[in-house]
C-alpha cells in the first residue's frame, strides 16, 4: 500500500546570495520511511536540508509538509510543525552538561517531545554522562546528543546530516541502531550520508544529487543494480 506522503518537494531551488545552488530539486519522503540523500561534495546536499527548514537566502518551489506548504514559512514556524534538522556540526552546547543539552530544547512542536527517559532508553551512553559538559563528549556521544536535542522539540520529520562522519565503526553501529528504532516508532527520516554501506542497510530509498539537480531515485530492493551508477557518480 501507498503510505502517504510526509514531505512532497517539487522544482526547489535555492541560492546563498548570488550563488544559486539548487536548479530544481524533486524528491519525496512518505511517512515511517528513512530516504537517503546521496551525492559527491557540494553536490547540494546539505543546502536541500537546509532549504526545506527554511535557512537559505532565497528558495522558491514547492516544499508540502504533510499538505501544507513550508516554502514561504520562516523557520519557526516549520519546527513547531514537527520538522527539525540535525546539523553536521553538531549543535550542542559545549559549555553546559549533557542534562543542560537535553532539558534546554523547547518543546517547539504540538506533536510533544520526547520524554528524557525514552531518551535514556535510546541512548544510555548519555544517562551515564548527564553531568559532563557537552565539550568533553567523544564524537559519538556529542553526535547522540544532537540527535536527542532535537528529539526533544517534539519533532516527527528528522533530518539528519551524516550523523556517521568522522565516528569509529561501532558508534557507527549504535547510530544505525538508534535511527532504526526511530523508523520502527513511525519517525520518518531523511538521511544525508557519505558513508554509503551505512546508508545502504537504512534507507528504504535513495535520491541521488549531482549538481544541485536529483539525478536518480531508487527503492532499496533495486540497489543492486544500480552498483554500477553509483560507482561512476559517487564512487562507492
Ligand atoms: P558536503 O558533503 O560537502 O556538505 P553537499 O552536497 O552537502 O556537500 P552543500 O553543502 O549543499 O553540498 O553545498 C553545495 C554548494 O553550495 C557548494 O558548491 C558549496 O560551496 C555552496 N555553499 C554551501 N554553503 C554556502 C554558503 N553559505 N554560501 C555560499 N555558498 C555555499
Amino acid at each position: 500500500g501507498a503510505a502517504r506522503l510526509a514531505l512532497e518537494i517539487r522544482g526547489l531551488q535555492a541560492w546563498y546570495n548570488e550563488s544559486h545552488i539548487l536548479h530544481g530539486v524533486d524528491l519525496d519522503v512518505r511517512e515511517g520511511e528513512v530516504v537517503t540523500l546521496l551525492g559527491r561534495n557540494g553536490a547540494g546536499k546539505t543546502t536541500t536540508l537546509k532549504a526545506i527548514m527554511g535557512i537559505v537566502g532565497k528558495r522558491s518551489g514547492s516544499v508540502a509538509f504533510n499538505g501544507r506548504e513550508l516554502i514561504n514559512l520562516p523557520i519557526e514556524r516549520i519546527a513547531r510543525l514537527g520538522v527539525a534538522l540535525c546539523p553536521e556540526e553538531r549543535a550542542i552546547f559545549a559549555s553546559l552538561t549533557v542534562k543542560e543539552n537535553l532539558f534546554l530544547p523547547p518543546a517547539v512542536a504540538k506533536t510533544g517531545a520526547m520524554s528524557v527517559d525514552r531518551i535514556y532508553a535510546l541512548f544510555p551512553n548519555l544517562r551515564e554522562r548527564l553531568s559532563s559538559g557537552g565539550g568533553k563528549l567523544s564524537g559519538g556521544e556529542q553526535q547522540m546528543l544532537a540527535i536527542a536535542r532535537i528529539l526533544r522539540t517534539g519533532a516527527r520529520f528528522l533530518m539528519l546530516d551524516e550523523p556517521t562522519e568522522g565516528l569509529a565503526p561501532v558508534i557507527i553501529q549504535q547510530i544505525g541502531r538508534t535511527i532504526a528504532e526511530l523508523k520502527r516508532e513511525g519517525f520518518t527520516i531523511l538521511l544525508v550520508e557519505q558513508n554509503f554501506r551505512f546508508a545502504s542497510t537504512l534507507a528504504d530509498r535513495f535520491f541521488v544529487m549531482e549538481h544541485g539537480r536529483i539525478v536518480d531515485a531508487f527503492a532499496s530492493v533495486e540497489l543492486e543494480g544500480r552498483m554500477g551508477f553509483l560507482h561512476e557518480t559517487l564512487g562507492v
